[in-house]
Order: structure tokens, then sequence, then C-alpha cells
């Protein structure tokens, strides 16, 4: 049973009282899957906790596609929860106090001073007006280890936070020519009274209860407990690629030299990130080929955005602006279509053949109907059904011909890196995705990092920066220039570790690994495509259709099941509804694989027992799955034993106890509950 309470804010949108649940509201966010928490109830009826309208990433519902959020900001959310729950709402209010005194302090010292501050009202920053002083005011502070926003030759504009002291104060101070008095904290605030909070907030335990170090550290630890994560099992998330992070790539992401970093810095103070930047933009042009790369995307969907406007405005640059049309194979990555739609294209979906390949005759004849309006192709390789179209280059040439672009979707890059290049076989533009292939976490963690490779054609029309004149290229995608650049040490870290044969090792056996899987389970869930030789890439389909058409066992009871084995399911329903994909990285060694095929062998025999009218279709361990230790206790009454149910397998692999059962899914899509209940009101 679940005891601990996430907080989800209600950032705008109805509210409502939840019926039943006294003291509740709830928020009608539709327009965000994947990002809201609703309450539900488990087989048990006990509440339950689950991601709502679990669509994939942005907004595309492809059939019944539930998978991860590829490059999450959850990480981020975490700590901005636990930061709330730890401080708690006095903690915030006294916090955000002092953060309000030292602005106000600053500002009244500076007018005592002869200094105009343009507002009379505001939260942490004031804004100081010094006619043609300004870029001397900045510099001053920079002597002084501060620094000062430069608006213009007249403006200078300052920050406090929660870290600002008294001693910043007297320092900027300083830098205006000012000898600071006293303690600049003490003052009134300058925030209108009418804008002062009343009502309360952050009264749900989650930010009353954990105020000690120890409780915080207790309430971490029960929270991750919950959680099936890489530390405790392979997460065979097909098209996802969740490896290792190990500790050595990720160490240098915690020295504040790299952590500390503001994004607009200037340039003398980041000549360390800079460098290992350009090192890393000059090994991702060797690994995939092309001539140039941004890592300004903060996700690979954001990579495709970029990607797609460098090739909207190459066509416009050369008079081109009829050229709107994307060709998309029905394959393709969810993100794909809704990026083209986003980078202003129509898209057309070229079908794919029974094998799962893209239909060389649909694509010719769907070039023939549009080849004035031809702006691109997007093309997923190794394809999003896990295998080496070995057309891929007719494919590239067909597009070429008739004055298109080509658009390598290099998600997959796992399957490539150090055996083909997508800007060598093809591609004039490709995303890939660091959070994936290199080795930063993802999947429930992120932030990610999407960087594009062009051919020079395109360089001119890659992203730049207005705070990074010397980047040129056009209007920046992302808010800051580098992107996520406080993580780019743990791919830097990744490559220099491997070197250009340990990449290679790590994709052959990140190959050979999926091949082993596709081939020992094959007989128990048949592959659904592989390539012309028989092999698949790094991830491979199971069918699961036939069985459920035969059983009625479906693709969500194995999955649910796998826990109850102490694995992570595989994506589900993605690219094919009914189907699970399989993805096992490099990361894996033989007997982790092993174990995973042994429990997809039991299962596949409870399965067998089901088909056979052993067990009722509505009640045996697959759709009970998964059991949590409750099950243990009072009453049974199903067709198969708590041994069953909890130790499939027998002793041996370590036991992970899932923490809820089975989640009524429409109910949490029903209730987005935004201050949560306190658990009684559950107990009537
Ligand atoms: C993961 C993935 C994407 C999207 O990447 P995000 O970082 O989640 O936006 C696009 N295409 C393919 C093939 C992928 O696997």
């Amino acid at each position: 049973m679940l005891r601990h309470h996430s907080a989800l804010r209600c950032a705008d949108g109805l509210r409502w009282p939840a019926r039943g649940i006294p003291g509740s509201e709830r928020c009608a966010h539709a327009e965000s899957p994947g990002s809201l928490v609703g309450v539900s109830v488990d087989a048990d009826g006990a509440p339950a906790y689950r991601l709502a309208l679990q669509t994939r990433e942005q907004h595309i519902r492809r059939e019944k596609a539930t998978s991860n959020i590829c490059t999450a900001q959850v990480l981020l959310a975490v700590l901005a929860a636990m930061y709330a729950s730890y401080h708690g709402a006095e903690g915030l209010t006294g916090i955000a106090r002092r953060v309000a005194s030292h602005a106000s302090g600053l500002a009244a010292q500076l007018r005592g001073g002869g200094v105009e501050v343009v507002h009379d009202e505001f939260f942490d920053t004031v804004l100081a007006r010094v006619p043609d002083r300004a870029a001397e005011v900045v510099a001053a502070a920079h002597e002084r280890s501060v620094n000062l926003h430069l608006v213009d030759t007249d403006h200078v504009s300052i920050s406090c936070d929660e870290a600002t002291t008294d001693a910043h104060v007297a320092s900027v101070l300083a830098a205006f020519g000012i000898a600071a008095e006293g303690s600049p904290g003490d003052g009134p605030l300058s925030i209108p009274k009418e804008l002062g909070r009343t009502s309360e907030f952050l009264q749900h335990e989650a930010f009353t209860k954990y105020r000690t170090e120890t409780a915080m550290m207790r309430y971490l630890r029960r929270l991750s407990d919950k959680d099936l994560a890489l530390d405790r099992t392979m997460i065979p998330l097909g098209s996802c690629t969740m490896k290792l992070n190990a500790a050595a790539e990720m160490e240098a992401i915690t020295w504040p030299e790299f952590a500390g970093l503001h994004p607009f810095a200037p340039a003398d103070q980041t000549e360390g990130i800079r460098a290992l930047i350009s090192d890393l933009e000059r090994w991702l042009c060797a690994v995939t080929g092309y001539d140039a790369v941004t890592l300004q995307p903060n996700a690979g969907s954001q990579g495709e955005y970029a990607g797609l406007l460098a090739i909207r405005h190459y066509h416009l640059s050369r008079g081109d602006d009829h050229r709107d049309t994307c060709l998309i194979p029905s394959s393709a990555h969810g993100t794909n279509a809704a990026s083209a739609v986003m980078a202003g294209m129509r898209v057309e979906v070229v079908a794919c053949r029974p094998n799962g390949d893209v239909d060389l005759d649909d694509l010719r004849a769907k070039i023939a109907d549009h080849a004035e309006r031809l702006a691109a192709i997007m093309i997923t390789y190794p394809s999003t059904h896990g295998v080496y179209e070995h057309e891929i280059e007719d494919i590239c040439g067909a597009v070429h011909d008739a004055g298109g672009q080509v658009y390598i979707d290099g998600a997959n890059l796992n399957a490539l890196v150090g055996l083909a290049r997508p800007g060598k076989f093809g591609g004039d533009v490709s995303h890939l995705n660091l959070h994936k292939t290199f080795c930063i976490p993802h999947g429930g963690g992120g932030p990610g990092v999407g960087p594009i490779g062009v051919r020079s054609h395109l360089t001119p029309f890659l992203p730049g920066h207005p705070a990074v004149p010397e980047l040129g290229g056009g209007g920046p995608v992302s808010a800051a220039p580098y992107g996520s650049a406080s993580i780019l040490p743990i791919t830097w870290a990744y490559i220099k570790l491997m070197g250009a044969r340990g990449l290679r090792q790590a994709s052959l056996t990140a190959i050979a690994s999926a091949n082993y899987i596709a081939r020992r389970l094959d007989e128990y869930f048949p592959v659904l495509y592989t390539g012309a030789n028989g092999m698949v890439a790094h991830e491979c389909i199971l069918d699961l259709r036939q069985l459920t058409k035969d059983t009625g066992v479906t693709v969500d009871d194995v999955a649910k099941r796998l826990a109850d084995y102490g694995f992570h399911a595989p994506t589900m329903s993605f690219p094919v509804a009914g189907t699970l994909m399989v993805e096992p990285t490099e990361s894996e060694d033989l007997s982790e694989i092993d174990e995973f095929i042994d429990a997809m062998v039991s299962i596949r025999g409870e399965i067998d027992r089901v088909g056979a009218g052993e067990w009722a279709v509505d009640d045996n361990p697959l759709r009970g799955a998964p059991h949590t230790a409750e099950c243990l206790v009072g009453e049974w009454d199903h067709p198969y034993s708590r041994e069953i149910a909890v130790y499939p397998l027998g002793k041996g692999r370590a036991k992970v106890w899932p923490a809820v059962r089975r989640i009524d899914g429409a109910h949490g899509d029903r209730n987005l509950v935004c201050s949560c209940p306190p658990l009684e009101a559950y107990s009537s």
C-alpha cells in the first residue's frame, strides 16, 4: 500500500471539489499527458498514484502505446518537491522573505547613494538606472566576483536569491561606488500588499512531516524502495536504451565548476565547459559522419524540431517556398510527426510492408504525388521495428533525386555507433539522444540532450542564440545557448573512457544481446520483424497478439507479471499494439539476460495454463499481477497459490516487492487530484 503522497501543483485549469474525497481539489489539464499524477485505486482498493493520461511524449497517441517519457524533467521536479517537503510552507515563506528583503535593502541603499531604482515594487530583482555607466558598474562588480546583468548602456539588473548574503549586497553596492550601511536584509519588503499570500498552502503531510535530516532520509529511502530502477533490474524498454550511467561518468556533474555555472555566464568564465562542448561536437561529428553538430536541443524531439527547421530554412533560402511536405513511414516514432507539424510542414504517411520495412513502391508513389512540394523524409535507422532496412540508401536516393532532404532519426544510434554513419549513408541531418546512447540518465529522470548533426549545406541554418552571437545560425530552440550543458560531462566522460574501439564494441554487444534474446524467446513469443538475414538490430518486438486471441492474456498482464519476477516491463504496444519491445543494451551481462529469458519462458508456461483452462482468464497469476507483500496475509481465494503469486521461480533472484497491485487506469485519469487527501479519506 502506498503511504506517501506526491503533490501536484495545479498551475492553471479548472478546479472543482472531487466527489467523495473530502478536502481534495481536482484540476482539468487534459493537455499534459505523462506529466500529471492521478490518484487511483489498486485491485485491493488501496490508493495508488500513477501518471495520468499515459500517452507517449508530445501528446502523440499511437494506438495503445505506453512507454516511458524519454526526456522527462522528473529529476528536477523531484528536487523541487523535496526542497518544498523539507522546508514546508513556513520555511519557503522565510526564504522568500529573506530574498525579497535583500532586494529591497539593496534598492534602498542604492537610492540612498543617489542611484535611481526604476521600480518601486518588485520581488527579487532590482533594475538600476546609471546613465552611460552600466558597463562600468558591471565591470566593477565583476572585479568583486559578482556577475550583474548588463541590460543596456544605462541599466543594470541585479537579482537576489536564497544564497544572497549581506556581504554580497555590500559588494554590489561597492560596484556602484556606495558603501553599505548596516544589514541590508532587515528593511521592509517592496512587494505590493495586495499581492501578499494569505491562504494556507503545502498543508499536506508530505510538507509538514519531514523536518529533520533523519526523517527526510528515511522518507527518501521509502520512496526509492518503491522504484524498480536500474540498480535492481535490467530495464528492457525498447526504443529507449536504458543503459548504465556509470559513477565515473556521473561524477563531474556534481563539481561546482560545472554545476554552478549560469547559462549566460560571461565567456571568460566558461572556458572549461566550452572546451568540453567543442570536444563533444568534434567527436559526435566523427561518430555520425556529419560536418557540424549543435548541442543546443534539450531532447530528441527538440532536435527533430531544430533539424526540420534547418531543412525548412534551407528550402526557403533557395526560393523553394512550396517545399513543405514531410514523408514519414508509418513505423516512425510518435514524436516525428509532431515535430514536422511544429516546424510548419504537412505530414504524408508512407506505408510499411508486412515485414515492417518501408514500402519502396509506396514511397516512390508518394514522391511522385508530392514531387513539387517534397521537403523531406524522416526515417529512423535502424527502424523503430528494430531492423536494419537494407534499402536505406535507395530510400535516401529517391528522396534526394526529387529535391527533398533526408532526416535520419538517430535516436537508435546504439545500433550504429562505430558501425555506420548516418551522414555518410544518405542523411542530411540527424538528432542523437545523448540520454539514450551516450549514458545520460533518463526515463523518469532527465533532463536530456538531443544534439543534431548536419551536412555542411545545412550548417547556416542550425540554431543560434542571442546571448552568444559567435554561434551564428538562426534563432534558438532552447532558452540556453548550449542547452542542458551541465550534464554534458557525462557524455564527454563516456566517449573518452570508451574510445573508438570501446564504442564499437558496445554497439556489437548490444546487437548480440538483442539477437540472443530474439532467438531464445522466438518459440515462446514470436519475434515480429527481422531483417533479410533473420537478424534484428539492438532490440526486438515480441508478438503476443495470437496468444492474446487464443487465451485472453494481454501484454498488460505479461508486463505486470514481470514485476512479480523482479523485472521492469519492456515497452508495451509500441510501435505495434499488442506487442512487447525488448532492448537489453550492452550494459546487461549474460546472467541477467538469462534470468529475464527464464522469467519470460515461465510466464509463457503460465499463459499456457490459462489457455488450457486450468486457470480462469480473469483469475490467474497474470491477471492478478503484480502481487504485493500484503497478498501473503488475509484471505486468499484464487486458484493459484500464494507461492506462485510472489515467488514464481522460487527463491533465487532478490525479491523486489511491488508497492501496489494492478491500478485502475481509467479511475486515475478521471481523478487528477491536486492536493492529496489524507489516507483516512479512503478508508471509509
Ligand atoms: C526516444 C526517441 C525519440 C524522442 O526522443 P526524446 O528525447 O524523448 O524527445 C525520437 N525518435 C526515436 C526513434 C526515439 O527512440
